[in-house]
């Protein structure tokens, strides 16, 4: 039996995942490390922490599953996206890694974009605006604040690609997540040197870029060594975190889009083609399937919202749900299902730390609307909810407006884990929605991806269809999905209203 290793370089930890060649799970270890905030809204790591938590958990994962070196065929890296490394020429880590939600580049941001030639030429460029998080102005930042640093930069990687190099000696990419790095043609798939020229970026700090199954170097002796695996042991590209776990969840062919309920939230889609929003709203990246593309609308706090809300208001509940042994969100959504579908005029608006899709709005915040002396916490939790998923239903909206075929949704994440919260989001999309037999997100996609490359499956969706299953179907309620369908254009509304407030109350307070 030949076996693949599915590695993500997570911002909490790195996972380790070895599957079978029929998409079985044998092993999944998960070794954790530290972030930094030497600033307020910095954000750090120490890349070589990286290489350590790759080495222990791939150790680890080959004597948990009881497999021999010589019988892992390919190896798939994932990863946090954004982040950049900064290398010397012999190798070296220069600095720690600037991580995706690292907020210094305000600055940075706009000078890209003016030298650009303003936001619709960027768009043309790279099919997407630039976001704080990005890793071009991570570049000129460290260009501007530490010159000494830059001038001794020989190459600039991504997290995963960093650990690519400790496995292989290779400089490699691949296209999902170097669409990430603001530096990338989404359209064409390479390096935009009308970008890079603008900007004077050198293009030989970039890495080689390749297709995600494409193989993109081999285990070297060192590292074999470091990790317990063998010599020459292939390496595919991979894939940025979003585009591996669409991976992992199917999302490989036109039509099927997924639908992720975390602490923040992720509306996917797979296109055939390359589409851009106009307003640069929803992210247009290359897909890990070679020679497509996705779209993706992001939530700030969408299961977070919820999470706030148990951790702020639900004290009596938690220590309720702590004497029956159950989970205190059952108790929380099992409140919020007694009252109806509006929570009887209550909205609530999520955007706890500002919001991303649609609104790019950093000055936003939550807000319950409509309370009265009728209302109680069932309403509020009800609300919140509502809230939640009507900010999905926003990226739903502006994926199908930019004419994005939209047949099947896919559900995951841990609103999906609720049959009531599948059932809201069902009448709130008003299509029906799927959970699938896949739950490790990123590592297996990847792992999918290192079959693919190394010819265990002919392509990424023979790859999906003979490993994940779709489970569970719930249909929208027609009388539900009515009511929502009356509601919802009101949640709209609301934030217009309070948006130029919002940045007067952010005024007030930001000395
Ligand atoms: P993360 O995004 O941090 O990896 P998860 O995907 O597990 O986390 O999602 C966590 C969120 O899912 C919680 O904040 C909560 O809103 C929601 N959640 C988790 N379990 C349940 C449940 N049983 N019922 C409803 N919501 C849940």
């Amino acid at each position: 039996m030949a076996y693949l290793l599915g590695i993500d370089i997570g911002t909490s930890g790195t996972k380790t995942l070895l599957i079978d060649t029929r998409g079985r799970i044998r092993a999944s270890v998960t070794v954790e490390y530290p972030s930094y905030a030497p600033k307020p809204a910095w954000s750090e790591q120490t890349p070589q922490d990286w290489w350590k938590a790759t080495c222990r958990s791939i150790k680890a994962a080959l004597r948990k599953a009881d497999v021999k070196a010589g019988q892992v065929a390919g190896i798939g890296l994932s990863g946090q996206m954004h982040g950049s490394v900064f290398l010397d020429k012999s190798g070296k880590v220069l600095r720690r890694a600037i991580l995706w939600n690292d907020q210094r580049t305000g600055a940075e941001c706009d000078e890209i974009t003016r030298k650009a030639g303003g936001r619709r030429a960027l768009l043309r460029m790279v099919s997407n605006p630039a976001l704080t998080g990005f890793t071009a102005p991570k570049i000129l930042w460290v260009r501007k604040h530490e010159p000494r640093i830059y001038d001794r930069t020989a190459k600039i990687l991504l997290p995963k690609d960093y650990v690519r190099y400790r496995l292989t000696g290779e400089f490699a990419t691949e296209v999902s997540d170097a669409s990430g790095t603001l530096l990338l043609d989404v359209k064409k798939r390479r390096w935009s040197k009308k970008l890079l020229g603008l900007l004077a970026i050198d293009s030989d700090l970039l890495p080689d870029v390749y297709e995600s199954p494409e193989v993109s170097g081999r285990l070297t002796r060192q590292a074999a060594r470091a990790t317990g695996l063998e010599e020459g042991v292939p390496v595919v590209g991979g894939g940025g975190d979003q585009a591996a776990g669409a991976v992992g969840n199917g999302i490989v062919r036109r039509g099927v889009i997924s639908a992720t309920l975390g602490t923040s939230g992720v509306v996917f889609a797979h296109s055939d083609t390359v589409q851009t929003d106009p307003e640069g709203r929803v992210h247009t990246f290359c897909h890990a399937v070679p020679g497509k593309w996705h779209v993706m609308g992001v939530v700030l706090a969408a299961g977070g919202s919820l999470q706030w809300f148990r951790n702020t208001l639900c004290a009596g509940l938690v220590r309720k749900a702590k004497r029956q042994k159950v989970d205190p969100y059952e108790l929380i959504t099992a409140e919020a299902a007694s009252v109806p579908a509006g929570a009887d005029g209550l909205y609530f608006l999520p955007y706890l730390t500002g919001e991303r899709t649609p609104h790019a709005d950093p000055d936003a915040r939550a807000a319950w609307i409509g309370l009265s002396n009728m209302h109680t916490r069932a309403h509020m939790a009800r609300a919140v909810m509502e809230g939640a998923t009507y900010a999905m239903r926003d990226c739903l909206e502006i994926i199908e407006w930019m004419g994005v075929a939209v047949r099947e949704i896919r559900v995951a994440g841990g609103g999906a884990r609720s049959p009531f919260w599948r059932q809201m989001q069902a009448d709130i999309y008003r299509k029906p929605v799927w959970t699938v037999s896949s739950e490790e997100g990123p590592a297996y996609g990847v792992a999918l991806l290192a079959g693919v490359g190394t010819g265990v499956w002919k392509s990424v969706p023979e790859a999906c269809d003979a490993t994940i299953k779709t489970l569970d179907r719930t249909r929208p309620d027609r009388k539900t999905l009515g009511r929502y369908k009356a509601l919802y254009p009101m949640y709209g509304r609301l934030y217009r209203s309070l948006k130029d407030d919002f940045k007067a109350v952010a005024k007030l307070y930001s000395d």
